[in-house]
């Protein structure tokens, strides 16, 4: 029988899935502008009750095909990319909700060894 050791089995290649955005995109200074025009790409002046009747109108329909394109004009791969780095910037831009900083005494509170 063979022994299993920690070399048995190789290391998956640790890839984030934000790697490969454009630098205009990682910039938190865009991030705002980027939303907004990601947000009018998809705003119509029209009001559906019916999701149905969303999916049939051709107008709305024009607006998401607009919208899933400007999202692969800005560089993004697939819909879990775009929301991972939404899920950053809103962190980098809302830091009073980044539960790992202590703002009160303003010290990390994991990792923080000079406590
Ligand atoms: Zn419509």
């Amino acid at each position: 029988m063979t022994k299993i050791t920690p070399k048995t089995f190789p290391k998956g290649i640790k890839k984030s899935i934000l790697d490969g955005l454009p630098d205009y995109v990682k910039d938190p200074k865009n991030y705002s502008k980027i939303q907004t025009a990601l947000l009018d790409a998809l705003a119509t002046s029209h009001s559906h009750s019916d999701l149905f009747e969303w999916s049939i109108c051709p107008a709305c329909q024009d607006k998401l095909k607009e919208f899933r394109l400007l999202h692969k004009k800005f560089g993004f791969r697939n819909p879990a990319q775009y929301y991972a780095w939404k899920k950053v910037m809103d962190i980098i831009m809302n830091p009073m909700k980044n539960p790992l900083v202590d703002w009160k005494n303003d010290k990390q509170q994991i990792g923080d060894k000079t406590k």
